[in-house]
């Protein structure tokens, strides 16, 4: 048998590092290599109790079709999200619910590529955006990072004398893999760019209002004077990954084009969840809820700071996010952070090594880190283990 599979086939490869990861599962490594959010601060019992309530009352109703767009009164409690980071002027019209915003970055490069068209994208960047865009055949163009940022100079490179370009893709808060946030000054630059150059924003944001210190930054959609910034925000990271509930906010124009590619692919997002998770809105207080996990996640990330800069040989970088799930650690050039994950794993204890997150010109001497699924004492044997590997490798 030689079943005729589509050419887009050959552009999702299986991970190499897959394998890998699936080592980092047993219980006797301390694995940085995830990326969930704690599940002891799940409020089980309180959703148990929003779910018996919907049941209840309006049983029926959460076993049906719903519309595409979405369950409004969850739409209305979107609002209030789009609020936070500054969009004050959103209505629940302008949002499209999805199933969890993974769908978003397919449905963005459906909307927007065809083959050999071009994605700008950060460097490194969220290793599933690369792997959804994939599907329809971008080529993609990087732009590296400094600490504030895309480097707006490169930027303005890939987007001179060039048609091709169809989208900026953009993690401004947090970023995952890097744990970078775009200052003010980049983000502004960043809309006047896209404006001159006529290409639209993709803006992800899952990890904005998960901030341990100083102001949530506007968002590039707050930002936005021509409605040509898409936002895409999920309950994933400041509620539960398993509900799957995720949403678009974005100009009617495009919020079109993704109400039909949402019929295509699943009709609506489930009326069941979206109702589950309206409910529990309307009786707790998510706010409260986001600072528990602030809080357990702050600490965390501090003590895994702390414990990098104690053990962590000279010559070993990495950041110090200011919210989210993620660090990015820099190895000296001449080390291989794929090779050194074997050797890691051999000492329990696992990371994602970097070269998974650039699109293009990959660089493997750096590696993910996540501090928000591992308690305090973990996260400090964890990284003595890891200082021990890096050490033997240093010349
Ligand atoms: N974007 C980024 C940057 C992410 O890190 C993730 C999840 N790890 C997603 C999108 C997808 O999240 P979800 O589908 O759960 O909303």
């Amino acid at each position: 048998m030689a079943l005729k599979f589509a050419k887009r086939m050959d552009n999702m490869k299986a991970s190499e590092i897959r394998e890998l990861l699936a080592l980092t599962a047993k219980p006797e490594i301390i694995s940085f290599a995830g990326g969930l959010p704690a599940p002891e601060l799940f409020p089980v019992k309180e959703w148990k109790e929003a779910v018996n309530k919907v049941l209840d009352e309006r049983g029926q109703q959460a076993l049906q079709y719903g519309p595409t767009e979405g369950y409004e009164p969850l739409r209305k409690h979107i609002v209030q999200r789009m609020n936070k980071v500054g969009v004050k002027d959103a209505k629940p019209d302008d949002f499209l619910i999805l199933s969890g915003s993974q769908q978003g970055l397919d449905f963005m490069a459906k909307a927007f590529i065809d083959p050999g068209d071009q994605i700008i994208v950060e460097s490194p960047t969220y290793l599933g955006a690369l792997n959804a865009f994939k599907a329809y055949e971008p080529s993609f163009l990087e732009v590296e990072l400094d600490d504030n940022g895309m480097k707006m100079d490169q930027l303005e490179d890939r987007l001179k004398n060039n048609d091709r370009v169809k989208f900026i893709y953009v993690i401004s808060d947090f970023q995952n893999p890097s744990g970078k946030t775009w200052t003010m000054d980049r983000r502004e630059k960043l809309i006047e760019l896209a404006n001159k150059y006529d290409v639209a924003i993709l803006e992800d944001n899952p990890y904005g209002e998960l901030r341990f210190e100083g102001e949530i930054q506007p968002s590039l959609k707050s930002l936005d004077t021509e409605g040509r910034v898409v936002f895409m925000g999920t309950f994933s990271k400041v509620f539960s990954p398993g509900i799957r509930l995720g949403w678009f906010c974005a100009a009617p124009e495009i919020l079109d084009k993704f109400n039909k590619i949402k019929q295509g692919a699943d009709l609506q997002t489930s009326t069941i969840s979206q109702m589950e998770l309206a409910q529990w809105l309307d009786d707790n207080d998510l706010e409260a809820h986001i600072q528990k996990i602030i809080d357990v996640y702050g600490k965390r990330k501090n003590v895994m700071v702390d414990a990098m800069k104690e053990y962590f040989p000279e010559g070993v970088t990495f950041t110090n996010p200011e919210g989210g799930l993620f660090l990015w650690v820099e190895l000296p050039d001449y080390m291989n952070a794929r090779d050194l994950a074997v050797k890691a794993i051999d000492k329990k204890v696992a990371y994602v090594p970097g070269g998974a997150f650039f699109a293009d010109n990959i660089r493997e001497n750096c590696f993910r880190c996540n501090y928000s699924c591992m308690d305090e004492e973990k996260i400090v044997e964890g990284v003595k283990r890891l200082a021990e590997v890096i050490k033997a490798e240093m010349k």
